[in-house]
């Protein structure tokens, strides 16, 4: 766990050194299965911070996959059944999980929930699951058979059996809406981290904020390269994350729905760099189920959207709008373009 923080911290701790204002306010608080830290940078109130955990530890209500009494949970239980109403808030994020499913053609799909109970990855049970099971769990996901209605908000999974987990995009949607709370109390400057999930809102002191992005590839605090940037929200998915080890394999938690195993491509991780942490979270899995080429040919297509790849070969690639913004600072990864 002790590893994991101070994983989590880097970011924070790199933006702080680089740091020319006063020390901002911050805290670390534990949400939705992580490390959550705001860092204030301007208008320091505490009332601020306060409100914006609150907003995180509410919308975890809503959108766990890993509590009983969630409304994504109720969508679960309702699976074949009925449908489901649910908030705004849940329908969004939904929505938008479906749009990124169809969007991928399927590698990227949020009724992985099946799937993802069965290997538990993260959890102290995880475990490589038989065949036949992830057979059966392959068998239930299809983001087609989600039926969802705009009008009163309800969610409709159509098989018993079926699962949401929200598990690749609702960080990100979180880590908007903390955002959005900290600019309604008059905070301009700040930096929100949800486990690696992190939005630099407005500037520091007029600068662009300085985001380290790890290296993938170890397990000490380092960091692959800087990108230089304001208002941003910047995501990562990756194999360092969540994984477990059993007979000498890694396996980690981006998993294939066709096949019920890891990803297994040339990508060590894949960053995005985008105006909305919901989308970059999505995107950053997708691109990450897609691997290298045609993540990147993706990527490069979407207006307002940048990435780092990086391979599992210490290759760095980026999309042409980073050219710029993002430098190499560990002499062990060389850029490609
Ligand atoms: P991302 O790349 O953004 O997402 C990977 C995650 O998406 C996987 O962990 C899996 O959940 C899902 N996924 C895997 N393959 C696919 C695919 N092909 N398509 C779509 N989705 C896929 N963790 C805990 O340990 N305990 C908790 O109590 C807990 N509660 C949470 C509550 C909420 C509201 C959220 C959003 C997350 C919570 N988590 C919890 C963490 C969660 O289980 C995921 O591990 C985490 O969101 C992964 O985020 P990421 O950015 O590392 O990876
Ligand atoms: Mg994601």
């Amino acid at each position: 766990m002790k590893k994991i923080v101070l994983a989590l911290l880097y970011v924070i701790i790199f933006l702080i050194s680089g740091c020319a204002q006063e020390a901002p306010l911050s805290e670390t608080r534990f949400f939705i299965g992580t490390v959550c830290f705001i860092s204030v940078y301007d208008n320091k109130n505490q009332t601020a911070l306060d409100e914006a955990f609150k907003k995180i530890e509410a919308l975890e209500r809503l959108l766990s996959a890993n509590m009983t009494e969630t409304e994504v949970e109720l969508v679960n239980r309702n699976a074949g059944i009925l449908e489901t109403h649910v908030s705004a808030e849940t329908f969004e994020v939904v929505k938008k999980g479906l749009e990124y499913s169809a969007m991928s053609g399927g590698t990227f799909d949020i009724t992985i929930g099946p799937l993802t109970s069965l290997w538990r990855i993260g959890s102290s049970s995880a475990t490589v699951p038989d065949a036949e099971d992830l057979d059966k769990a392959v068998g239930l996901i299809d983001f087609a058979d989600v039926e969802i209605d705009g009008g009163d908000y309800t969610v409709f999974l159509i098989s018993q059996g079926m699962r949401l987990d929200l598990g690749a995009i609702a960080k990100g949607y979180i880590a908007d809406e903390a955002a959005k709370v900290l600019v309604e109390n008059g905070i301009g400057s700040a930096i929100i981290n949800l486990g690696g999930n992190v939005v630099a809102l407005g500037s520091n002191g007029g600068k662009a904020w300085s985001i380290g992005v790890r290296n993938p590839l170890s397990d000490a605090d380092e960091i692959v390269g800087v990108i230089q940037c304001a208002d941003k929200s910047i995501v990562t998915s990756g194999i360092y994350e969540r994984y477990f080890e059993e007979g000498g394999t890694r396996y980690h938690h981006i998993l294939n729905p066709a096949t019920g195993y890891p990803f297994d491509n040339e990508l060590a991780s894949v960053t995005i760099v985008g105006e909305s942490s919901a989308d970059c979270d999505a995107l950053s899995t997708v691109a990450f189920t897609k691997g290298l080429s045609d993540g990147l040919a993706l990527v490069e297509e979407l207006d307002g959207m940048e990435a780092v790849f990086i391979t599992k070969d210490m290759e760095v690639y980026i999309t042409s709008g980073l050219e710029k913004t993002f430098n190499i600072t560990n002499g062990e990864f060389t850029i490609r373009r």
